[in-house]
């Protein structure tokens, strides 16, 4: 096997390998949501529809910053918000999307996530935007899409889910781990009461914080 090739299929294993984990840690059920990784000028993406307890690498499809394929298989519908994110961000080598149940349920209402955590900041700033609503795999759902991602690596997608990035995948899928934590939270902490927010004050001691934990 070339390297190139090589290359390819460890990608592919680890796309599958957690497109299983979406499953089994329940931020997806059946096909929902879908993961992608930058692969040289192209996307490694995971397929369109497949169940992924039935997935294997070899229907991982690669496609083009266009969308464009060779494989039989056909890639993800979601397959503009993952190119749009890696075209706009540079440090992007990940993107994850999920219909995460707690954050579907703030999704619906419309709802950002506020700084009522510090770990809010784990999506790189004070609140987790949510996106205006398009049809699922449209071009207007990434549009939309972008806006809310400005200045942030995550972001809801009303009346549907949550779309991720990362610097590997690894760290897209944390993240994706992450919000959803964070919407649990957040919902729950409004049971009985309102929850107090932090301010914009105290979220940037939480940046300066977050810098040097990450250097230990
Ligand atoms: P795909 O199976 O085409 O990836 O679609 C799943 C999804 O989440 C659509 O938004
Ligand atoms: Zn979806």
């Amino acid at each position: 096997m070339k390297h190139g090739e090589h290359v390819r299929r460890v990608l592919s294993e680890e796309i599958v390998e957690s497109c299983k984990f979406l499953n089994s840690s329940g931020l997806c059920f059946g096909a929902s949501g879908n993961i992608s990784v930058r692969y040289h000028d192209s996307i490694l993406i995971s397929p369109s529809g497949r169940a992924y307890s039935t997935m294997s690498p070899t229907d991982v499809v690669e496609i083009d910053q266009n969308g464009l394929y060779a494989d039989d298989r056909k890639p993800s519908s979601e397959w503009r918000l993952h190119t749009s994110i890696y075209k706009n961000f540079k440090s992007a080598m990940a993107v994850v999307h999920t219909h995460s149940p707690y954050a579907v349920a703030l999704a619906c209402q419309r709802r950002p996530i506020p700084a009522f955590h510090y770990m809010v900041a784990i999506a790189g700033g004070n609140s987790i935007r949510c996106a205006q609503y398009a049809t699922f795999g449209s071009e207007e759902l990434s549009q939309y899409m972008l806006q809310a991602l400005i200045d942030r690596s995550a972001c809801l997608l009303a009346n549907h889910g949550v779309v991720v990035y990362g610097r590997d995948l690894n760290e897209a899928i944390w993240r994706a781990g992450e919000v959803e934590m964070l919407a649990r939270q957040y919902l729950l902490s409004e049971n009985g009461g309102q929850p107090v927010l932090l301010t914009d004050k105290q979220m940037d001691e939480v940046f300066v914080a977050f810098a040097d934990y990450k250097k230990k």
